[in-house]
């Protein structure tokens, strides 16, 4: 069904100022088993899981949204690899990818389970996976996650590695935490063959006694400094995703900067955001969303739910506005990023 003026050819939806809208990232759970500093408090009152949709009604939607031109779908969290079934959905979804629907199918994770489910993965396409990792000291990465254990992720990528899986990493720049381990962090990448991206912390979510604005480290300051020991080339490498590459001569491996804070990179913004309780986030960084979730629940309208997805993104805003400076080091966004997917 193509319904309304946001859509102008079948299969494809653009929104109101002609982005096409092709990448779908979704939160299929907003639980995990870490309790990163950055991202959540020590104490998080997580969603009923009532409130949650089934791997069902999941796959329903993303399917959907493949119907429409997404070609692109990355599960993420929460943890995602937490969510009992969870392969049950990678399989369903890999069907997209084996009748030429979708081009990528791919997961952003911290690496806790992976050892248990990497086979699975490329089993069911996924061929290149994000991995959450700020720091190569154990004790320090203790301190970072709260929860998580250092040596069980390296047992995660040593699993990802072994089952063919092409590993990034994504590393938060956290200021007075993880400046002192840059130029080791891409040592060891390059040696791993991993591509590495650094992420400037965003204000989303309330985090406790954290305060962000003692976290924020601007990229523009991390390039400065790995630009000292390492010859950094601008790369026309893309992955759908907002991160800007450089090659790096000596490891011949490459560093991407997702840089929210200091550069908006709206402009060319090809994605949207769902919940797992099936609410379409149109931008990470605003409140503007829509309830997919009644649609897709509408027995009696086969169309409701396409319907609701064309409406919801022809209200895509321009671009986000996040904000950290001295006077307000509150949160830009209320909602953790653990809710709507990073
Ligand atoms: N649990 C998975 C993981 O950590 O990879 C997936 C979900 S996590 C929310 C996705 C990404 O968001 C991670 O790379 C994490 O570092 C990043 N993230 C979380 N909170 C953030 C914040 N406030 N600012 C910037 N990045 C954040
Ligand atoms: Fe969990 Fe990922 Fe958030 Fe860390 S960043 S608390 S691993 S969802």
């Amino acid at each position: 069904m193509k319904t309304n003026t946001a859509s102008s050819q079948p299969g494809s939806i653009i929104d109101p100022f002609g982005r096409t809208i092709s990448y779908l990232r979704v939160s299929v759970t907003d639980r995990c088993d870490f309790r990163c500093v950055y991202c959540m408090s020590e104490n998080m009152t997580f969603l009923p899981k009532s409130d949650v949709l089934s791997l069902e009604e999941l796959d329903q939607v993303c399917s959907t949204f493949v119907e429409e031109g997404v070609r692109k779908i990355r599960l993420t969290g929460g943890e995602p690899l937490v969510r009992r079934g969870i392969i049950w959905l990678f399989e369903r979804l890999g069907r997209h990818l084996k009748n030429g629907m979708l081009d990528e199918l791919t997961v952003t994770t911290n690496a806790s389970q992976l050892a248990k489910h990497a086979n699975d993965l490329v089993t069911c396409g996924v061929q290149r996976i994000n991995v959450s990792l700020d720091t190569l000291n154990p004790d320090k990465f203790k301190r970072i996650t709260r929860w998580g254990d250092f040596e069980t992720v390296m047992l995660g990528l040593e699993a990802g590695v072994r089952a063919g899986l092409k590993i990034k990493i994504n590393c938060v720049a956290l200021k007075g935490v993880n400046d002192d381990e840059i130029h080791n962090m891409v040592a060891w990448c390059g040696k791993r063959g991993f591509d590495l991206t650094f992420i400037e912390v965003m204000p989303m979510g309330d985090i406790g006694n954290e305060t962000r604005l003692n976290q924020y480290w601007p990229l523009s300051m991390v390039r400065a400094e790995l630009k000292r020991r390492w010859t950094l080339e601008e790369s026309d490498f893309t992955t759908a995703g907002p991160a800007r590459y450089w090659h790096i001569s000596e490891t011949g491996g490459r560093v991407g900067f997702i840089t929210p804070m200091t550069h908006n990179f709206c402009e060319s913004c090809n994605r949207v955001r769902l919940t797992c309780t099936g609410t379409l986030f149109m931008c990470l960084g605003q409140h503007d969303c829509a309830d997919l979730r009644t649609s897709l629940r509408d027995s009696k309208n086969p169309n409701a739910l396409k319907h609701a997805i064309h409406q919801a993104i022809s209200h895509k805003p321009k671009g986000h506005d996040f904000a950290m400076d001295r006077r307000q080091d509150a949160v830009s966004v209320d909602r953790h990023m653990s809710v709507t997917g990073g």
